[in-house]
């Protein structure tokens, strides 16, 4: 699944392959009509057909793309990879890949391709380009690359909360961009067992669990950089990670247990419970 570093490498892509382009033809795929929602796919493409790609901003998982219209004026494009969604270029000629639902054909005749086997993005013109007038993004929370994170804003809203320190790290109005795979990633590196209330924490625990959500962070996006986004969920994919989705195999840290998959608020998690510190009696 799309978390920050998948975002942050498509919309420098998006940005290498199309700035400064003009979108000649669109086109979008009947079955999709979900992703467009609340608008519909005709529209979608009239305000988009003839427009010039000015600038890609990243918000947390959110994609926020700036063109200018016809007539010059700014139009915004929200795009939100959902699960499985992702953006690829191809040469004009050639076959199309599967589950291509949106298709921008650039002026110098190479195409942009919106992938997304499952429809669970979503892709919205926004008027004006005013992003922040979209509820969805209005909500972020600091976005850990472009902000940084401040442990001690991090530890105030922790301490706010009731939840398991797992779960408030999915809240994207505490951080935005963080997922499933780099929180239990980041709890992981930073020994922190992922069921602790997250108002239980030490300020040591806090500023070293910043630090490897950052460096999680940094990794991933050192990891996907490259033209081809790859979600380890994918059949034939490489697991890159030392927890995420390695249930039953033992702890590459201490070797002294097998690690676990646990549900929290819908969700799984990895952890080690060897050597994770369970902070004894302050499990959420
Ligand atoms: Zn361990």
């Amino acid at each position: 699944m799309p978390e920050l570093p998948e975002v942050e490498i498509a919309a420098r892509n998006l940005r290498r392959w199309a700035e400064g382009r003009r979108i000649a033809r669109v086109s979008t795929d009947p079955r999709a009509a979900r992703i467009f929602r609340p608008g519909d796919r005709a529209s979608f493409a009239r305000a988009l057909s003839g427009s010039t790609l000015v600038g890609v901003d990243r918000r947390g998982k959110h994609l926020l793309v700036t063109l200018s219209d016809r007539r010059g004026r700014p139009v915004g494009l929200w795009s939100h990879l959902g699960m499985t969604g992702k953006w690829v270029l191809r040469e004009g000629s050639g076959a199309e890949p599967p589950h291509a639902r949106v298709r921008l054909e650039l002026d110098d005749g190479r195409v942009l391709l919106y992938l997304d086997p499952r429809l669970f993005g979503r892709q919205r013109v926004v008027p004006g380009a005013d992003f922040a007038a979209l509820p969805e993004v209005a909500a972020l929370g600091p976005d850990p690359v472009h902000d940084g994170i401040d442990p001690a804003r991090l530890g105030e809203r922790l301490r706010a909360t009731r939840r398991a320190v797992k779960v408030a790290l999915l809240d994207q109005a505490v951080l935005a961009g963080v997922g499933n795979i780099h929180a239990s990633e980041s709890l992981f590196a930073a020994r922190i067992d992922p069921r602790r209330r997250g108002g239980g924490l030490t300020v040591a625990e806090v500023r070293g669990l910043c630090r490897a959500i950052s460096a999680s962070l940094r990794r991933g996006i050192e990891m996907q950089d490259g033209p081809e986004i790859a979600y380890v969920e994918e059949p034939g994919a490489p697991n890159p990670f030392r927890v995420y989705a390695r249930a039953g195999e033992r702890c590459p840290r201490c070797r002294k247990a097998e690690i676990r998959r646990i549900v929290q608020a819908q969700r799984s998690t990895f952890f080690c419970p060897a050597c994770q510190e369970t902070g004894a009696g302050r499990r959420a």
